[in-house]
């Protein structure tokens, strides 16, 4: 099934953060915590999608109550968020079980190695245009965006527009 088929199906969403909703890089401050920069663009791309009933899911190594926070205003429920993940396709696995989520109609984003599992596990793997090769060779689309820089809105916002959920506004008489 090609790319563009696949995107009429999906009806679930799984985000890395670091190097996906961030670009990756990190403030490191002298206390030893962590900032982190996100896209407000892909917030709002997140807020409509679950407005339009997507359910979205975060996978992540990091942890981070800012990060959750953020997360949370957008919409995403806090059981949705896992954190401090060793093994993300262990988890992964568990949470296609748990939440009753059809892989056939799930898209994961991630940008490196800890990604690779759990990609193997939907049928509509993705990444941002900056991942490692190794995940990019198991992507099903590449994305045009980096990390941080508008990758989660252009997943999210293709398969809104080819299922009619997209905010469509016309240029000339907005
Ligand atoms: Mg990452």
């Amino acid at each position: 099934m090609s790319f563009l088929e696949k995107l009429h199906d999906i009806s679930c969403f799984i985000f890395d953060v670091d190097g996906v909703l961030t670009d990756g890089s990190v403030h490191v401050q002298e206390d030893g915590s962590l900032l982190r920069t996100m896209n407000i663009k892909d917030g709002y791309a997140i807020r409509h999608a679950v407005d339009k009933g997507y359910a979205i899911f975060i996978i992540t190594g990091g942890k981070s109550t800012g990060v959750q926070s953020r997360l949370v205003n957008l919409g995403i429920p806090k059981e949705n968020i896992f954190m401090a993940v060793q093994e993300k396709g262990k988890l992964m696995s568990e949470l296609l079980k748990s939440k009753k989520i059809d892989p056939e109609k799930a898209v994961y984003m991630g940008d490196d190695i800890p990604d690779y599992a759990p990609m193997r596990l939907v049928n509509l793997p993705c990444c941002p245009k900056d991942a490692v090769p190794e995940v990019k060779a198991v992507s099903q689309y590449v994305s045009a965006f980096e990390g941080g820089k508008g990758c989660v809105r252009d997943i999210l916002e293709k398969v809104m527009r080819v299922q009619g959920n997209w905010n469509e506004v016309d240029p000339v008489n907005f």
